[in-house]
């Protein structure tokens, strides 16, 4: 009799297999897509024998969908989603080959080790254990491996939402990435579970003026409008304001740590910030809206004055404060600057509580005794800003635990990214127990 092959036991193979498909998204469709990863994901849910169907949105932006009939298929389904696209690496930056997958040091090295091809195989390993072993969730599970999240998700989760809602027909509740990951508070270990994720709409700014020769009177010069709103907009302080969620974060942090804090005494809060350490950067970019200038372009010449000048603004507004930021946003550039949307997208707060919650704290309880677990923000945004479309509640939960020396806020994204190889395998056990217990 063979051995049973457990979750844990091969999320660290699927993990690299998956960083050694090179899925680079680069917004712009240059990439290679996700075709190839579709299909090992595909193969890897065949081989133990379901029936997954690839989707493509456009050709070669491919995504996977999975429905397994849960036992009480009378109860809300769970979305299981993970997205296979990552964003580019600059190959001379790094130490290791970034799509190598190499092991050193007790981590796997790579694009994708934390964003997102570690969850992908947590739920892929997972999944495969419900095939082999022929157990089913206790309810219908949905399970999304998803295209083009690091540009927005128009070819992944936004086009499944708009042309195929049917595959998550009924699904109430969904887990996916940013979240569930093990940082040290006041010598304690405390777990943050994503219930919150703020909005996002990156915006051109374009000024109209009269375009002539730089020696001449000109006083309607597009480039002097469009610094004029920018420096505007740049030295706006946006106001200090706690959501829920940072709030009941925060407040734990001060029972961890002795710290107290003023809710509204922005320094008491950035001391207790500074003890979350590595990931500091995430907490203290969800205490306020952020605007920033990011891009500008005018002008051919020195001495012609142009017609128009444009500029890119990242507006990241807490949730349930978009519309307000917006307004503010649009007086602060003024009336010589048009707004135009190039992507917007809306913001999330969703209760740290319910039996879903209950059961994802209970996992890493039960995996890691005594430790806490906290709800936080993410600065950023998810496929579930797409799934909260359909009346999906989605938490960010990719279990690790984390090796306390690695920089996790600077893997997202950054150069050398890397996982300690005993964070996969007890994420996987954790998963493993949300899904048989959710
Ligand atoms: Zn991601």
């Amino acid at each position: 009799m063979t051995e049973r092959i457990r979750p844990e036991d091969e999320v660290l193979s699927i993990c690299r297999d998956l960083i050694r498909i090179d899925s680079s998204n680069y917004g712009d469709g240059s990439g290679p897509g996700e075709r190839a990863a579709a299909e090992y994901v595909a193969e890897q849910l065949t081989e133990v024998g379901f029936a997954p169907e690839i989707i493509e949105s456009a050709p070669g932006r491919a995504n996977v969908m999975l429905r397994i009939e849960g036992e009480d298929p009378g109860r809300g389904a769970l979305v299981l989603h993970g997205h296979t696209d990552v964003v580019p690496a600059e190959a001379s930056d790094w130490s290791v080959d970034p799509f190598g997958a190499e092991i050193k040091d007790g981590m796997v090295w790579g694009r994708g080790a934390v964003d997102m091809k570690d969850m992908d195989a947590m739920i892929l390993s997972v999944v495969r254990s419900m095939g082999r072993d022929g157990w089913r969730p206790p309810r219908d599970l949905v399970v999304g491996l998803l295209a083009d999240e690091e540009a927005g998700g128009r070819y992944g989760a936004h086009w499944l939402v708009d042309n195929r809602p049917e595959l998550f027909e009924g699904a109430t509740e969904a887990i996916s990435e940013v979240g569930g990951f093990s940082t040290e508070l006041g010598g304690k270990r405390v777990y943050l579970l994503q219930t919150a994720e703020k909005g996002l709409a990156w915006l051109k700014l374009v000024a109209e003026g009269r375009a002539g020769h730089g020696s001449q009177v000109n006083d309607d010069n597009a480039v002097a409008h469009l610094a004029g709103a920018l420096a505007r907009i740049a030295q706006h302080e946006w106001p200090l304001r706690l959501t829920k969620t940072v709030r009941a974060l925060l407040d734990g942090a001060s029972e961890l740590t002795g710290l107290s804090y003023d809710p509204e005494d922005q320094e008491s809060i950035d001391d207790l910030v500074d003890a979350f350490g590595p990931v500091s950067k995430f907490v203290g970019s969800t205490l306020k809206t952020s605007v920033h200038p990011t891009q500008l372009e005018a002008g051919y010449k020195v001495n012609v004055i142009p017609q128009s000048a444009t500029a890119a603004v990242d507006v990241r507004p807490l949730p349930g404060q978009e519309d307000e930021v917006y307004e503010t946003v649009k007086r602060l550039a003024g009336d010589k600057v048009r707004i135009e949307e190039i992507h917007r997208d809306i913001g999330l707060e969703v209760p740290f509580g319910g039996d879903l919650v209950d059961t994802m704290v209970s996992a890493l309880q039960s995996e890691d005794p005594g430790a806490e677990v906290l709800p936080y923000m993410v600065s950023g945004g998810t496929d579930n800003k797409a799934l909260s479309r359909l009346g999906i509640t989605g938490y960010g939960f990719a279990p690790l635990r984390l090796n306390p020396e690695l920089d996790f806020a600077a893997m997202f994204h950054g150069v050398d990214e890397r996982v300690n190889i005993d964070a996969l395998t007890f994420g996987a056990r954790v998963l493993e127990r949300v899904i048989r217990a959710s």
